[in-house]
């Protein structure tokens, strides 16, 4: 049975990525590193119900180190792009170069990642970078094929997991609470 790390972004995201890869034949192991996540308890949160979808779902649970400095240094030259301009594209290229090099250490087959079940998110884009990164060990997906968005947000609502209102940088964070006003 090949072995598939999964690069989880949120709990609620992870829900039907598990289970689309169980349901395909692949052992899952998840991997949670999303050094974009501000502030620092917001990544908390997010970072304890991943923990709990996996611990659900019985998949392994791994979690990467929360580097903001770094994401920082590469993608607040951006902090003016709008959400699913340059800023994303290399944010995406941040969580799965780790993802990948996470792939290795734990001597999996392969990576994927949460991010495309996202209606928000372009999943051409993000299979895009990770076959660049790794084109032998990425595995391209979309995850909201088939009502995956909304599976997604079921299971998550059956299981009460925490799910946040912005997409999880402090930029995205100000665009929603500006939005919020407005409203
Ligand atoms: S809006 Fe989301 S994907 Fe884009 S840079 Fe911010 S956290 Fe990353």
């Amino acid at each position: 049975m090949k072995k598939v790390l999964l690069h989880i972004c949120c709990g609620v995201c992870a829900f039907a990525c598990i289970k689309h890869l169980k349901e395909e034949g692949y052992c899952v192991e998840g991997f949670f590193y999303n050094p974009n996540i501000f502030p620092e308890n917001e990544y908390s949160k997010r970072e304890n119900a991943a923990k709990d979808v996996c611990d659900i779902n019985s998949v392994k649970f791994n979690s990467g180190l929360y580097e903001p400095l770094k994401w920082d240094s590469i993608c607040s030259a951006y902090a003016n792009e709008p959400e699913g301009g340059m800023r994303c594209d290399l944010c995406y290229k941040i969580r799965l170069e780790e993802s990948f090099r996470k792939t290795i250490e734990l001597g999996c087959d392969l990576f994927t990642t949460t991010l495309s079940v996202s209606p928000h998110k372009k999943s051409k884009i993000i299979n895009e970078i990770g076959s660049a990164i790794a084109a032998s060990h990425f595995m391209p997906a979309d995850f909201k094929k088939n009502d995956g968005f909304k599976k997604t947000m079921e299971f998550a609502k059956a299981h009460n997991v925490y799910r946040q209102n912005y997409c999880g940088c402090s930029y995205s964070l100000r665009q929603n609470l500006k939005g919020n006003k407005q409203k």
